[in-house]
């Protein structure tokens, strides 16, 4: 019996671990993320001894930021990923330890030692960790270098989808289902399960239009942004319907958007991504960030929820003045400031000042003009279901764990997929199943 044991992102996105061991005991991880906002930010525990491989879908911290524990000591397994992943990984778990006082731990060593032990697997190459035991990434569309993983352990295959989005983005290509073999298990991402994107299309255009008017009619936007992709997304919407003002990028997004100057082949169409990047302004000294928050212009920064982040160094001034915009374009969670700025029109931060020691209370009512234009990377409810209904599985078993997304979300795809016929649930953290 191949065991498949749920080590987090059940009914919630964050901390996505999953354990899949062998007859003989042989053991993979897939991803190994921490989650936001909990006392208890790590995988749940587990017996790790006969660890042969770990597999990483992409580089979000909620999939990778665990990942220096499993390098403490001891058996140090090979760490399969791409060379952007690997990259940027480093740079966002170097990020979480500097912005957190939670007590990771791990550190420089552990983190020094994941690269060592590192090793770069190439999409639709099927690499062997164990006796009958497989892994191969196969593209999943979801950020730059983001795969989902086939795993084939004792004859049986195990499709995990990691985040995964079916309509192309300006960065990235889309995932194809038809790209995937025949599969007995299926582990989906449920992000947005019960929700519908609206027409990307029409959005891109509203936003630039918007944008535009706004900067003709001399105030800024601000776009807070993720670092990782969204930004670059941000950036390559304003550039393919024609912004021509002032266009400024500053904190993490920057050093992500030179690492994806380096890994070409990981874009879409690397000529798009370079045009988009010509008439960027990367604020990278104190003397630039003067400038752009002087100028009359476009910032695009994170934190992409408004919860720190370079986003603050500009985002009071705008919040005062009538004629300028704040333009959201991510998902807002529940309870960052960035949600209550959407539905209450006021932003509320508690700013920490290390020195002197000081906490500042910052609540201003907005006069700018707020708007949300989710340009997501996961898949809504309807390309979830298409996705699974294109995938081919043998009709003994099509079996499906619903992970990665809140309760409601998780509990009702997994619902509307049994309905189907399939054999669906939404495991909670630390079950095992046996397949
Ligand atoms: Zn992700
Ligand atoms: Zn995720």
């Amino acid at each position: 019996m191949v065991k498949i044991s749920f080590l987090g992102s059940c009914r919630e996105v964050g901390r996505s671990a999953i354990l899949i061991e062998s007859n003989q005991g042989d053991q993979c991880v897939l991803d190994y993320g921490v989650r936001f906002n909990e006392e208890d930010r790590m995988p749940i525990a587990a017996n790790l001894s006969r660890l042969k491989a770990v597999a990483l879908t992409h580089c979000h911290i909620d999939h990778s930021g665990a990942l220096p524990f499993l390098y403490l000591n001891g058996n140090k397994p090979p760490l399969f990923t791409n060379a952007v992943t690997l990259e940027i990984v480093e740079k966002l778990i170097y990020d979480m330890l500097k912005v957190s006082s939670y007590p990771y731990p791990f550190g420089k060593k552990e983190i020094n030692e994941l690269i060592r032990y590192s090793q770069f697997l190439e999409n639709g190459i099927k690499q062997k960790i164990a006796p009958k035991f497989y892994i191969t990434f196969y593209d999943a569309g979801h950020v730059p270098g983001s795969v989902s993983i086939i795993v084939e352990v004792d004859g049986k295959r195990i499709f995990y989808s990691g985040d995964i989005n079916t309509i192309k983005t300006n960065l990235v290509d889309s995932a194809n289902p038809n790209d995937i073999p025949e599969i007995d298990v299926a582990i989906m991402e449920s992000t947005y399960a019960l929700r519908a994107h609206p027409p990307r299309a029409a959005l891109e255009r509203e936003f630039v239009e918007r944008t535009i008017n706004i900067i003709e009619n001399g105030g800024k936007v601000l776009v807070p942004a993720f670092g990782v992709a969204r930004s670059q997304e941000a950036l390559m919407i304003l550039d393919k319907y024609h912004y021509k003002g002032k266009l400024f990028l500053d904190g993490l997004a920057t050093l992500i958007s030179k690492i994806y100057f380096d890994y070409p082949n990981s874009l879409k169409n690397k000529n798009n991504y370079r045009k988009a990047m010509r008439n960027v302004n990367f604020v990278n000294r104190r003397r630039k960030r003067l400038y752009a928050k002087k100028s009359n212009g476009v910032i695009v920064s994170p934190s992409g929820m408004l919860k720190g982040g370079a986003a603050m160094e500009y985002i009071r001034p705008i919040l005062k003045d009538p004629s300028s915009a704040i333009f959201l374009i991510g998902y807002q969670v529940e309870g960052t400031p960035g949600r209550q700025l959407l539905d209450e029109g006021i932003f509320q931060f508690k700013e920490h000042h290390s020195y002197p020691y000081i906490d500042y209370d910052i609540n201003i009512k907005a006069k700018c003009e707020i708007k949300h234009y989710d340009f997501s990377s996961h898949s809504d409810g309807e390309e979830l279901h298409n996705y699974i209904d294109s995938l081919n599985f043998n009709n003994n078993s099509k079996e499906i764990f619903c992970v990665h997304g809140d309760n409601k979300a998780t509990i009702t795809f997994a619902k509307q997929l049994a309905e189907k016929g399939f054999n669906s649930v939404a495991p909670e953290d630390g079950e095992v199943y046996k397949i």
